[in-house]
């Protein structure tokens, strides 16, 4: 349960006054829907009102606060027209500007004849000094109550400034103090404020370098983030841990036959990651280990021997993929290999259903059916294994710590080996995963060339279908992955299906099509016909951007390339590249680019080293929108910016480790103070495994 000390934090934001449910719905756009939310809204700007000139003296540009005289209301003839308030200092003149003005409003804020504080950005319109809609006017008196430095806020459409900041004081103002978390050796060390302080020092930006995230105030609240970040996995590895795992070493029967049968020879990145796998799944203690490596480094192969361990120790396993697809392409490739060493192979994904279904569950109830590939369906209360011993989980960062758990509680002490293709910056796998051990396939299998990766304008179109005509006259299959339109699936596919139409007028019916809207069978046929070279040229919204292996597919087409992300646009490429063929890559792009986006082509250009990609990723974007992480699993953070704050995130780490050892529990005074960050950072899942105290 919530400590009652954060219950305020946690209301609404209509309980703040002057919030009603309209405004509400634009402040959680803009920042959240609870008093915290806004809280953690910082500044991103300030607005200076310090400069005080006579009128005389005013530049125009620049955000001033006037003390004038009213001297004369002017009503436009028409409605088109600006209603302007002259007024002036005993040094010159300056018109105040109101479009779609109320006159009452105005004259009584704006008598004629008295003198009133104007603040708003001065403008030169003709000979005329002006400031259209200031930002405040008032008397004297009122005008001393502002803020001589306003913090501004990130806003969104229909929500003001005024409206915002004046929410975001409300949720500050009766602000408590909470207990100090941070160990106060270094929070002396750092220099930093209680909590509260910082928080207040952070939404009062007295200059420009106190928007730094490296200012002290939101150092502090960062590192507060991280650190409940890294608690709450730490907390959930002990948990994990808690439970004594279970000594699994087979015999090598069925693996030394089905790397006998392999086409190829494991490069030595496999051997390696293989001989950390099985000493962990040998050691009495639970196995949780990443396995890391590029799209096409081999990582299935991997898997499937882990889980032959697993079934020659006499146990079952289970490999889960985020997609249907996905799932399906490991059936292909696991269930030859599994099915000449005499291992048959269930598929549940969720288009299992009736007796199918619960044929299958059956079988893994019961321990006939020793391996399972599957999807999320995996995880439904009415699965049951008779003895799972090892959970494969390839995540593609589609799956949250909590999925994980889940599967990992239907065995005792399930090993658990999470594979992720997209290579994760040092920094970002600790935010994931905390001190999750690590093996790593870095080089990719033996015999492929580097991809040929051009970038070019849309307009030459016609120029790329000469090419593609040439590329199909070798045998080569080619993707055509088409733009996101707006986060529109709608628009994605039509705009998919009209690069298709044009296509096939082109080149006929070897031109497919697949897309995210498309039923499972129709995908499936449409993959199918494609790996088949049925058809050649598949045109794709992303649904093929995760894991779908053709060999033969040697060109990639990227339309809009930049529109997709660094690590996007490397997952997509990583499609292509798979035989011992050279592979090209079309990077079509619509001017003009913006910086970041060419910045973007250009390093997909340089490199197709993974590892450099997402670094360059995590320096150009920051690491909230790396990967698209909210649908990705991977944490979010609200102040942290994992591009600045590294070394806080592996203080951090340390921390939480050192806390671990001293206080598992959270029991001690400081403990108790964690909990309430852990809480405070809506971390409580982490929270419910200690004991309540
Ligand atoms: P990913 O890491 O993306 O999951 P896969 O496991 O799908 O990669 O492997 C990609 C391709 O490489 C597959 O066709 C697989 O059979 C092949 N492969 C795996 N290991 C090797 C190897 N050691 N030598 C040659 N090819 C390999
Ligand atoms: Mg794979």
């Amino acid at each position: 349960m919530r400590p009652e000390s954060l219950f305020p934090f946690f209301k609404p934001v209509t309980s703040i006054n002057g919030i009603g449910p309209r405004i509400a719905i634009l402040v959680e756009k803009a920042a959240g829907a609870h008093v915290i939310d806004l809280c953690w809204h910082l500044p991103s700007a300030i607005i200076d009102r310090r400069y005080a000139p006579r009128v005389a003296d005013a530049r125009p540009g620049v955000v001033a606060t006037m003390t004038l005289t009213v001297d004369k209301h002017a009503k436009p003839p028409n409605k088109r027209l600006p209603y302007k308030v002259y007024c002036s200092d005993d040094t010159g003149k300056i018109a105040l500007v109101f479009f779609h003005a109320h006159e009452e409003y105005l004259r009584k804020n704006l008598p004629e004849g008295e003198v009133r504080v104007v603040s708003g950005k001065i403008e030169q319109f003709g000979k005329e000094l002006q400031i259209t809609h200031p930002d405040h006017i008032g008397t004297a008196d009122e005008i001393a109550r502002l803020q001589a430095v306003e913090p501004v806020y990130p806003l969104t459409t229909g929500l003001t400034l005024k409206v915002l900041g004046k929410a975001v004081r409300a949720s500050l103002e009766g602000l408590a103090d909470l207990p100090e978390w941070i160990d106060t050796a270094y929070l002396a060390q750092q220099g930093w404020k209680p909590w509260r302080d910082a928080l207040l020092e952070a939404h009062g930006p007295e200059n420009e370098a106190a928007l730094d995230p490296q200012a002290p105030a939101r150092q502090r609240l960062a590192y507060d983030e991280l650190l409940s970040n890294q608690l709450a996995l730490a907390l959930v590895r002990v948990a994990m841990r808690k439970v004594k795992g279970r000594a699994i070493e087979g015999d090598g029967a069925l693996r030394t036959n089905v790397i006998d049968a392999l086409p190829f020879k494991l490069t030595s990145s496999q051997e390696e990651a293989l001989g950390e796998i099985y000493e962990d799944m040998a050691a009495p203690i639970r196995m949780l280990r990443l396995l890391q490596g590029d799209v096409g480094s081999g990582k299935t192969v991997v898997a499937l021997l882990a889980m032959l361990n697993a079934i020659e120790a006499g146990g079952q396993a289970a490999i889960m993929a985020p997609t249907e697809i996905l799932a399906r392409q490991h059936l292909a490739t696991i269930e030859p290999l599994a099915e000449a060493v005499g291992i048959g192979v269930v598929l549940l994904t969720g288009r299992e259903k009736g007796k199918t279904r619960q044929a299958v569950l059956d079988k893994l109830e019961s321990g006939e059916a020793t391996l399972v590939v599957g999807t999320h369906a995996l995880f439904q209360d009415d699965v049951g294994f008779r003895e799972l011993n090892i959970a494969v989980i390839d995540e593609q960062h589609r799956f949250g710590v909590h999925q994980r758990l889940t599967l990992a509680a239907k065995g005792r002490a399930v090993d658990i080996l999470v594979m992720t293709a997209t290579p994760i910056p040092r920094t970002l796998m600790l935010t994931a995963y905390g001190d999750m051990d690590v093996s790593r396939l870095p080089d990719k299998p033996a015999g492929r060339l580097p991809i040929d990766t051009r970038v070019m304008p849309i307009e030459r179109l016609g120029d790329v279908t000469q090419a593609l005509k040439r590329s199909l006259d070798t045998g080569a299959g080619i993707y055509w992955v088409c733009p996101l339109v707006e986060e529109s699936e709608v628009l994605d596919v039509a705009a998919a299906e009209d690069r298709h139409a044009y296509l096939k007028r082109i080149f006929g019916d070897v031109a497919g099509l697949v897309h995210g809207r498309m039923k499972g069978k129709e995908k499936d046929a449409a993959m199918e016909a494609f790996a088949s070279r049925q058809t050649r040229i598949l045109v794709a919204t992303t649904v093929i951007e995760v894991g779908v292996d053709v060999p033969d597919a040697t060109v990639m087409v990227i339309e809009h390339a930049e529109r997709f992300g660094l690590a996007q646009l490397h997952q997509l490429r990583g499609r292509i590249g798979r035989a011992e063929k050279p592979s090209t890559c079309l990077l079509l792009y619509a001017a003009p680019l913006t910086g970041p986006a060419e910045a973007r082509l250009k390093i997909m250009r340089e490199t197709d080293d993974g590892f450099r990609i997402a670094e360059e990723d995590l320096r150009l974007r920051g690491a909230g929108e790396l990967l698209g992480t909210r649908q990705s699993g991977l944490p979010e953070f609200r102040i942290a910016d994992l591009g600045v704050h590294g070394e806080l995130l592996a203080a951090a780490r340390d921390d939480a480790a050192l806390i671990i050892s001293r206080d598992a529990e959270l029991i001690t005074e400081r403990g108790q103070a964690l909990r309430t960050l852990l809480y405070l950072f809506e971390r409580e899942a982490a929270v419910r495994n200690l004991r309540s105290g």
